[in-house]
């Protein structure tokens, strides 16, 4: 990654995009289906053309089929045509400041951009901790490594 290229990410999230960013995840945890935990999160993917897509997490009677908010908001994104996601804000009422699981920084690194860094944004409620996913998840499995990188694009 050069520095110019981090800078275009960073220069695309603005302290306005931040703000928006979670607001949305914000309002999404209230749509949150968390009937046996109840744990809302809301999360809201910050595209490359600049739309903001939102998904919460959503429980299942059947536990092991519950999908994450960042998940649903990143597919969500990925379900519009939208294959570059530059950020994503995940806000957790009931836990300020909680980072995505294992499951969500792999589906968060499907979908940064190639070889510029992906931005998450945690709710402190009072403040916006600012993380890079290389940190949440190093030397992580991707489409790199299956030599799909430059075309996914294109292809799919
Ligand atoms: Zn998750």
């Amino acid at each position: 990654m050069t520095a110019a290229d981090s800078n275009a990410v960073a220069a695309a999230l603005t302290e306005e995009k931040k703000a928006l960013l979670i607001a949305a995840a914000r309002a999404a945890a209230a749509n949150a289906y968390v009937p046996y935990s109840g744990f809302p999160v809301g999360a809201a993917a910050l595209t490359e053309s600049g739309d903001i897509v939102s998904g919460v997490n959503i429980e299942n009677a059947s536990y092991g089929l519950t999908n994450c908010g960042e998940r649903v908001a990143i597919q969500s994104a990925a379900a519009r045509g939208h294959r570059v996601i530059l950020a994503v804000a995940i806000s957790a009422p009931k836990a300020a400041g909680a980072t995505p699981c294992g499951a969500c920084r792999q589906v968060m690194n499907e979908f940064k951009p190639v070889d510029r860094e992906m931005y998450i944004l945690l709710d402190n409620v009072d403040s916006v901790e600012e993380i890079r996913l290389s940190d949440l998840l190093p030397r992580a499995f991707g489409p790199r490594d299956l030599a799909l990188a430059g075309d996914r694009h294109e292809n799919m």
